[in-house]
């Protein structure tokens, strides 16, 4: 059941770790300025966790360059976020996964387990079939699964690639890690589009 961990806390308490480690990284790059790289983390709140999670787990770690004249913000990538989308990223993969397969869940059952409405998990379905196969990430990272994933069953057959064991916090992080490219400014951009 690939939902009980995504109900766990320390799921993402876990998750959160993996960002700061991913923050720290580009902290340490600091702004192609020259500049340093001054923290300036968004709260947000984002939805379909656990109740009663801390609220630092909802920041997304962002930084501001600290050179009057540049101020730029760097961004990095993040095993929680998916771009602006209001949930959770996990929960985003998992909820469009469990609609599809012969085992499908219901609507009625995911909108309850993780607080979700029907018209946002069919936006995520499409989301997962159109938009995603035409990033220029999906268009080089396909290459990395032999044999390919069809494009129809995504994002389960992503999910069953990475998570082995469905109570695997490391096969998550993988996963996650694995799509982080996407939850940059600009990460979804359709190939050919600037
Ligand atoms: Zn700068």
């Amino acid at each position: 059941m690939y939902h009980r961990l995504l109900r766990n806390a320390s799921f993402w308490s876990f998750l959160f770790d993996v960002d700061k480690d991913l923050a720290a990284t580009q902290r340490q790059q600091g702004c192609p300025c020259g500049g340093r790289l001054h923290c300036a983390h968004y709260p947000r709140q984002p939805r379909g966790g656990p109740d009663k999670l801390p609220k630092e787990y909802g920041y997304r770690l962002s930084f501001c360059c600290d050179r009057d004249g540049c101020r730029k913000r760097a961004t990095p990538p993040s095993v929680r976020f998916l771009g602006r989308k209001l949930y959770f990223g996990a929960v985003v993969v998992l909820v469009a996964a469990m609609r599809q397969g012969p085992s499908a869940w219901r609507v009625r059952e995911l909108s309850k387990l993780f607080n979700v409405d029907r018209r946002t998990i069919a936006r995520w379905r499409v989301f997962w079939r159109e938009h995603f196969p035409q990033t220029r990430f999906w268009k080089v990272a396909r290459g990395r699964f032999a044999p390919k994933l069809p494009i129809a069953s995504l994002p389960r057959a992503l999910l069953e690639a990475f998570v082995h064991k469905p109570d695997s916090r490391e096969d998550w992080k993988r996963l996650l890690e694995f799509l982080s490219p996407i939850t940059i400014t600009g990460g979804l951009s359709i190939k050919g589009v600037s």
